[in-house]
C-alpha cells in the first residue's frame, strides 16, 4: 500500500523527535522537536529538513516538551501550512513555551553573531522569532483524548493518555482501509505510573507497527514513593539547620510536580510552612496552564484541588515574575525552598541562586532529575568540590542531593509492561528517543518476549512497509 516511514530525529538520541509517514501522495509528521546538546551539531540539525516543510500535509504532536515541539515555528516559517493536531493542554502549553523558545533563539543568535563578527563572518538569522512562534500556535487544532479524528483522507488518529506531562499523548494512527489497513502506535514519551498530578499512562492499543521511546530502556529507576520520602527528609533536615533548599528544575512539568508535592506535605503538616518560591517566569505561565486543565488530573490531584481550591499555590507558594523580586530572594536569611530554571543549571536565574547559596553548609542543592554530561548540574551531582559560576570559582559547601524518582519517563520495567501485550501482533517495532545502549537493552528484552523485528532507526533512515 506504499506506506513509508522516515525517521528525522530522536534516532539514536533523546532530542529532535520527528517521524514522518508517507501515505498516498503526502507526508504526515509526528512531532517536530528541537535538537539540543552540543551547539554546533544541534544547530546544523535544527536548520536542515529531510523533507521540505511544504511537502508535509499535517502534523500531530504527542506533547509540548521542546524536544517534541520546539522546531514547529521553523517548520511553519519554512512553508508548512497544514493543520497541527494536539490535545487542548498541549496547545495551551505551546502557547507559552514556543514564544519563550523564540526569545531564547533570538538571544542566542546575538551571542553567535558577536562571535562570527570577530571571525569576520556574516551574521546568521535566528532559527525562528516570536512571530513564527505565534503563527505555529495559530495552526493548532485541539482534540480531546480518546476521540477519533481524521488527519488526512484515509488516515485517522486517536490520542491516548501517556502519563508523561500535562496533555501528553500516545498517538494511535489508522492508515488506509480494507485488507491494507494498518495500525501504528507512537508512544510519544511514556510517563511512569504514580507520577503526581497527572493520570497513569493508558495501555497501548493493539498495533501492527510501534514507534516507542526508550530513554530508560536499560535502567530501573527508584519509585515515586521512595523519591517523595527522600525529598521530605532532605527538606526537613535543611530547615532544621536553618538553611535554604535550592532546586534547579525544568519550568514545565518538573516544577509543578515539586510544588504540588511540597504543598501536600505542608498541608498535612509533614513539613513546616516555610515559603516555596518559584522563580521562573515560564514556570509561572505554565502553572496557569496547569490550572486551566483539571481534565488531565489524576484522582489524588482532583481531590486535593477540591479540598484546597488551588493545589499549585494557596499560601505555601510564592510565584516570582519580576527580576527585582528575584534579587530580593538573595537577601532572605530564613529557611525556604527556591525552585528555579534551568533544570541542569546551565542558564537562567538558578545560577544566581546557586552563586549566593552554594558556600553555606546549612543549605541544600536538590537535583530532582537527570543531569547531562558537561553541565554544572552534573558537576554538582558528581560531588565536585569547586565549580565555576559566571566565570568565578566557588567552593561547594552546601549539601548536594540527587533524586531520580521524579523522572517523567517510564523505566525499563514500566516500558516492558506497556509493550508486552503487543507481542505477537506488532510486525515491526522501532525504538527511538534513547541513547544507543538504552535502546539496545530494551530491544534485546523485546526480542526475548517474541517481538519479531525490533530495530533502532538511524537519523534519515527510510523504511517501506508492506
Ligand atoms: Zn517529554
Amino acid at each position: 500500500m506504499g506506506v513509508e516511514f522516515l525517521f528525522c530525529g530522536a534516532a539514536g538520541e533523546v532530542t529532535g523527535s520527528m517521524h514522518l509517514i508517507r501515505h498516498r501522495d503526502g507526508w504526515v509528521a509526528l512531532d517536530c522537536g528541537l535538537f539540543q546538546g552540543r551547539r554546533e551539531d544541534a544547530e546544523r540539525k535544527n536548520r536542515k529538513w529531510l523533507v521540505e516543510p511544504s511537502e508535509i500535509r499535517a502534523l500531530v504532536l504527542s506533547h509540548a516538551h521542546t524536544d517534541h515541539t520546539g522546531r514547529v515555528p521553523r517548520l511553519v516559517a519554512g512553508g508548512f501550512d497544514g493543520p497541527i493536531y494536539c490535545t487542548p493542554a498541549t496547545r495551551d502549553l505551546c502557547a507559552v513555551m514556543l514564544p519563550d523558545s523564540a526569545q531564547i533563539q533570538m538571544e542566542d543568535i546575538q551571542y553567535v553573531n558577536k562571535k562570527r563578527a570577530r571571525q569576520g563572518l556574516p551574521p546568521v538569522e535566528p532559527l525562528y522569532d516570536d512571530k513564527d512562534a505565534l503563527a505555529a500556535v495559530r495552526l493548532m487544532q485541539t482534540i480531546p483524548y480518546e476521540r477519533g479524528f481524521e488527519v488526512l483522507p484515509g488516515l485517522r488518529a486517536v490520542f491516548h493518555e501517556a502519563g508523561h506531562m500535562l496533555g501528553s499523548a500516545a498517538i494511535e494512527l489508522h492508515i488506509g482501509d480494507g485488507d491494507a489497513a494498518r495500525t501504528l502506535v507512537f508512544s510519544g514519551d511514556v510517563g511512569s505510573p504514580d507520577k503526581p498530578i497527572i493520570r497513569d499512562p493508558a495501555p497501548f492499543p493493539p498495533a501492527d507497527y510501534v514507534i516507542c521511546e526508550s530513554t530508560y530502556g536499560g535502567r530501573v529507576t527508584e519509585s515515586v514513593s521512595d523519591a517523595e520520602q527522600r525529598i521530605t527528609e532532605v527538606v526537613r533536615r535543611t530547615y532544621e539547620r536553618g538553611g535554604k533548599v535550592i532546586i534547579p528544575a525544568f519550568s514545565v512539568g518538573r516544577t509543578q510536580t515539586i510544588v504540588y508535592f511540597l504543598h501536600q506535605k505542608i498541608a498535612r503538616k509533614e513539613l513546616p510552612p516555610y515559603p516555596v518560591y518559584v522563580d521562573s517566569p515560564l514556570a509561572v505561565n505554565a502553572t496557569e496552564v496547569f490550572r486551566m486543565h483539571p481534565e488531565c488530573y489524576d484522582d489524588d490531584a482532583a481531590k486535593f484541588q477540591r479540598s484546597t481550591g488551588d493545589m499549585l499555590g494557596m499560601g505555601c507558594c510564592v510565584y516570582v515574575q519580576d527580576v527585582e523580586e528575584s534579587k530580593r530572594l538573595h537577601r532572605r536569611r530564613k529557611p525556604c525552598t527556591i525552585i528555579s530554571a534551568s533544570g541542569m543549571c546551565e542558564a537562567g536565574r538558578i545560577r544566581h541562586h546557586l552563586k549566593n547559596n552554594i558556600r553555606n553548609s546549612k543549605n541544600t542543592i536538590l537535583l530532582p532529575g537527570y543531569q547531562a554530561e558537561n553541565t554544572l548540574g552534573r558537576k554538582l551531582a558528581d560531588g565536585e568540590e569547586y565549580v565555576n559560576i559566571f566565570h568565578e570559582r566557588y567552593h561547594v559547601r552546601a549539601e548536594v542531593v540527587q533524586i531520580h524518582g521524579f523522572s517523567a519517563h517510564a523505566d525499563q520495567s514500566q516500558l516492558l509492561k506497556m509493550l508486552t501485550p503487543l507481542s505477537g501482533r506488532a510486525r515491526r517495532t522501532f525504538l527511538v528517543h534513547g541513547e544507543r545502549e538504552q535502546s539496545e537493552a530494551l530491544a534485546g528484552l523485546l526480542r526475548e518476549r517474541g517481538f519479531g523485528e525490533v530495530s533502532i532507526p538511524a537519523l534519515g533512515e527510510r523504511i517501506a512497509l508492506s
